[in-house]
């Protein structure tokens, strides 16, 4: 497969480090509102990234977390806790928020046929882990106290901006919403590994740490929680853009002064959804979730596939204008899906050359646009109904549109029909063999009028609904 990688800002050939194994680590939402739509693209993206890899013959272990403590409503550690925000707006804890959304997030991903990380880790589950990573940075010297607080010394590594590859994105916290310049911080890129006493004494959940009671910074959990369940290597790392920096230079920053050696090899980054106003937000203009489309009317995979129609790299703007085209294309393509009438077996030969087109068509950097345009070559080629039934289960294995669900929805078989049309081809068959071709002719007619069509094959007799297309 080839795949943009945003620490080499190229298009590279995939080459995990063990062979067919892949581990994989997503950043997981945090867990103090509903996701909206955007984040949701994302996690789509980095959906059809793990199925494709296994469709390619890979086995992809995938490691999520879930933030449920220490991201700050900046990236750039000021403002409050967003999940004491989200506990607050509720009148509930921040346990019960956090159990909420969630569920809310899952719920979410299974509409969106989304599946479900491995591993689901919720970063207060491992605040050990945590203690002990912060303990080994500041024994090696890449962390430093104060203010009573624990910071990473970013001017301690090389080359701390490797993934953005310049250092104009550390001006950029200096322009951040409620942006309060934290004094204790030696670099202005250093960042909290670990808070203790600082002006967030309202926080909810604390823990006993070396350093006095506190609660993790946002930055280390995904790093921590990453080497805990994959070890000390990784073979792609996802998240959206906005991640990059300062999270994914952050992540990178820890792990690899913890770990003494290169952790992560490839980059994976899905560009913003935005409306017309700009970057998609929880807080101002209409709040786009799952559940505000389906009460619109939207069948959630309609979303799905109006993000698979664009390339992942790409910003994608939103509108109900294209939601509602999307909405059309995608019924006109399950009711192609329905309306094959498979006889007897798909022909390998005759799948063989789509399952490659799809196959070079994703692993060429995700290309989830090309690999539907092969999806709809192959709907419209000559080559049986059995066989064009076959590859689109076999596609939906990466898409996750759910084809076959209008022929599923059909009425449900009827076995005590379907055991009446057997007997009749038998009995037809006997008088056919008998010459008795009035008596064929007539069971033919008996099973026509109860909608049944039938066709002499090679294979034998075969028989079908009538279509009401
Ligand atoms: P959060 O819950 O804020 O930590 O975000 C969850 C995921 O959604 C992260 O990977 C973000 O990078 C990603 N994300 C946030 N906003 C957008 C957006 N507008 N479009 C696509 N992805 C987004
Ligand atoms: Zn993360």
């Amino acid at each position: 497969m080839q795949i943009y990688n945003t620490l080499t800002k190229k298009v590279e050939e995939f080459i995990p480090l063990h062979g067919k194994q892949v581990k994989m680590y997503t950043c997981g939402p945090t867990v103090y509102h509903f996701a909206h739509i955007g984040n949701l693209r994302s996690y789509i993206m980095e959906d059809v990234l793990e199925k494709y890899l296994n469709y390619a013959g890979y086995q992809v272990k995938r490691v999520m977390n879930i933030t449920d403590v220490g991201h700050l409503t900046s990236d750039a550690d000021t403002g409050e806790d967003k999940m004491l925000k989200g506990a607050k707006r509720e009148h509930k804890t921040v346990m019960e928020i956090a159990k909420m959304y969630t569920d809310a997030f899952f719920a979410d991903c299974d509409k969106l046929n989304i599946k479900k990380p491995d591993i689901v880790e919720p970063a207060t589950q491992c605040i050990e882990e945590f203690i002990h990573m912060i303990e080994v940075l500041l024994e090696k010297g890449y962390a430093y106290r104060a203010g009573e607080n624990i910071y990473f010394d970013t001017s301690k590594l090389d080359n701390y901006h490797v993934l953005t590859g310049h250092e104009e994105e550390e001006l950029r916290v200096g322009v951040r919403d409620d942006v309060e310049e934290d004094v204790n911080k030696r670099n202005k890129s250093d960042f909290v590994l670990w808070f203790t006493k600082s002006k967030f004494d309202q926080q909810e959940l604390k823990w006993e740490s070396p350093w006095g009671v506190g609660y993790p910074g946002w930055h280390i959990e995904c790093s921590s929680i990453a080497i805990k369940h994959l070890g000390e290597d990784l073979d792609i790392h996802c998240g959206g853009v906005d991640n990059i920096f300062p999270h994914h230079t952050n992540e990178i920053a820890q792990s690899e002064a913890f770990l003494g050696h290169h952790w992560c090899h490839y980059w994976f980054h899905v560009q913003h959804l935005n409306d017309k106003s700009g970057k998609m937000s929880k807080s101002k203009g209409e709040f786009l979730t799952v559940s505000l489309l389906e009460q619109k009317g939207y069948d959630p995979l309609v979303y799905r596939l109006f993000c698979l129609q664009s390339h992942y790299r790409k910003p994608l703007e939103f509108s109900y204008e294209v939601l509602d085209n999307v909405a059309s294309a995608y019924q006109r393509l399950l009711g192609r899906v329905k309306n094959l009438a498979p006889q007897g077996e798909p022909s390998a030969q005759e799948m063989e050359p789509f399952k490659q087109k799809f196959i070079d068509a994703l692993g060429s950097d995700l290309n989830t646009s090309s690999g539907l345009t092969v999806l709809y070559d192959m709907l419209k080629a000559e080559i049986s109904d059995a066989s064009k039934l076959a590859l689109a289960e076999d596609f939906d294995r990466v898409l996750s549109l759910d084809l076959t669900k209008q022929r599923r929805q059909e009425a449900p078989v009827d076995e005590a029909l379907v055991a009446w049309i057997t007997e009749r081809i038998e009995e037809r068959k006997q008088a056919k063999k008998a010459k008795d071709f009035a008596k064929a002719d007539a069971i033919r007619a008996e099973l026509l009028a109860r909608g049944v069509t039938i066709k002499d094959t090679r294979e034998g007799t075969v028989w079908e609904m009538a279509h009401e297309s």
